[in-house]
């Protein structure tokens, strides 16, 4: 393909500024690639009035374009239907969900006027890749808009089983605006087969066994493609002055102690509660345990506006709070929990230095997290990965130890058995998910994606064609 690659993400990197997060990166390194292209999306500003335009920037041979939201668009749009109404009923959490008409009107305008913005910018022969669940409808503003060029689609975090799907008051229009992509990639076949059960249960779509589904009057092609991290790019940090010293920092303070890891944003999606549950039964059932092992939590708050994310917090604190009350010691605390950020860097030195990685999310479209965990890790002397089996990252992370992180005992056991594993056990099951990690990297992700997408239409390699 010649054209441009037009890239729409809700969130874009700062023009002019170092792009940072897996992600962004993904996109900069797609887009220059090419050799140039158009990066739209949401400025990250909100206004208390409507402006109609969109900021036109440029870096190297990549445009910017940026579209500001009003205070009530970011309001209704974002924390409303995208964080109280999709997100939680992505995540299997309806208990959660708030569904509220006059936000799903905002999504939809929102959708509406970004879709349109967007179009102006495309030229026959671009190609356009639309990220995550901010944007579920733009595609099918694009196509009323006249697109009529190659687009797809990536979600980034779960799709639900249709049962669950079937909660949002707005499922059918959600599904038929998302079949005017020619291509959706899922994180994992799990996901892509939710998807198009729904669709031939509840739509009566037709499906073939190479993913292609016909619905809607239109005919899709649905993948996975499990998305991946730079591996070398977290040895490097790992290894590096800043991933070193806090890795001895930390060292000091634990001494000798075996350190557990918890790395997550703060999102009830993550099962912090019940894994800081599952470290305390660990404590109670493993006498010999108890003042030789640490466990770190450093969740990072995130979407504070939300009210479900302020009551994680509490929740949090008061757990931490009676764990530690409860099994520690004037010389021993068994729980750190630091509720902020930190860079990159440290957190890679942390992983190396870590026993036993816990992710243990109640469910996770990927998890970047267990991925960079096994990339840090020392070949000679690699800890142990204790993985829900409700992350994206399972499927492909087989050297794991499977945990339902609902069932407290069984984590408990999961972590005990981490912490005490053999060496040549952890070296052998480390190798495994190292491969599998190096194998479907970040950069083989977004590849996979484009070839996928410019293929299609195309006549396949073996296919004659009738002059
Ligand atoms: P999610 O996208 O739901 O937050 P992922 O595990 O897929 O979860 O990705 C999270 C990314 O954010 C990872 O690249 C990770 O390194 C980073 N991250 C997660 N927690 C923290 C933290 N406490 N401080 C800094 N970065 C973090």
């Amino acid at each position: 393909m010649t054209g441009r690659l037009i890239i729409a993400s809700n969130r874009t990197a700062s023009p002019g500024e170092p792009k940072v997060g897996g992600l962004a990166v993904a996109i900069w390194e797609a887009l220059s690639e090419r050799g140039g292209g158009v990066w739209f999306g949401w400025s990250g500003e909100t206004l208390e009035r409507e402006t109609r335009g969109v900021r036109l920037f440029a870096e190297d041979n990549v445009d910017f374009a940026l579209a500001d939201l009003t205070e009530a668009e970011y309001e209704g749009y974002y924390l409303g239907y995208a964080n109280r109404a999709l997100w939680p009923v992505f995540h299997y959490r309806v208990d959660l969900a708030h569904f509220d008409e006059t936000e799903f009107a905002t999504y939809e305008e929102v959708n509406r006027r970004f879709g349109r913005l967007l179009a102006q910018f495309t030229r026959p022969d671009d190609t356009v890749w639309v990220h995550d669940y901010h944007f579920l409808l733009m595609g099918q503003e694009m196509r009323t808009s006249g697109w009529e060029g190659p687009m797809g689609f990536f979600l980034h975090i779960p799709f639900p089983a249709p049962e669950i799907f079937t909660s949002l008051p707005q499922h059918r229009r959600i599904a038929r605006a998302l079949c005017a992509f020619d291509l959706i990639g899922f994180q994992t076949e799990r996901d892509r087969a939710n998807f198009e059960r729904y669709l031939v249960e509840i739509d009566q779509a037709s499906s073939s066994s190479d993913g292609t589904i016909s619905a809607f009057g239109r005919t899709l092609r649905t993948k996975a493609f499990p998305i991946g991290i730079d591996a070398d790019e977290i040895v490097n940090l790992a290894n590096s002055e800043e991933g070193r010293s806090a890795a001895s920092r930390l060292g000091r303070i634990i001494d000798q102690r075996a350190l557990v890891l918890g790395v997550d944003r703060m999102d009830y999606s993550k099962g912090l509660p019940q894994r800081m549950h599952a470290f305390g039964r660990m404590l109670d059932e493993n006498e010999h345990i108890r003042g030789r092992v640490s466990f770190l939590q450093i969740a990072p708050p995130s979407r504070e506006d939300v009210d479900t994310y302020q009551d994680l917090r509490i929740e949090l604190d008061q757990v931490t709070g009676r764990i530690n009350g409860d099994h520690g010691d004037l010389d021993w605390v068994p729980i750190r929990y630091l509720a902020r950020g930190y860079p990159r860097g440290m957190l890679s030195g942390l992983y190396r230095l870590a026993r036993v990685g816990l992710v243990t999310p109640l469910y996770d479209g990927m998890n970047l997290v267990a991925k960079e965990f096994v990339a840090a890790q020392d070949p000679e002397d690699p800890g142990t990965l204790v993985l829900s089996e409700f992350a994206g990252a399972a499927e492909q992370l087989q050297g794991a130890i499977f945990v339902n992180p609902h069932d407290i005992a069984a984590t408990a056991d999961a972590i005990q058995q981490g912490i005490n594993m053999p060496l040549e056990e952890r070296i052998e099951r480390w190798k495994s998910m190292d491969a599998a990690v190096r194998a479907q990297s970040i950069a083989w992700w977004r590849r996979a994606f484009l070839d996928e997408l410019e293929s299609l239409g195309k006549p396949a390699p073996d296919t004659e064609v009738e002059s």
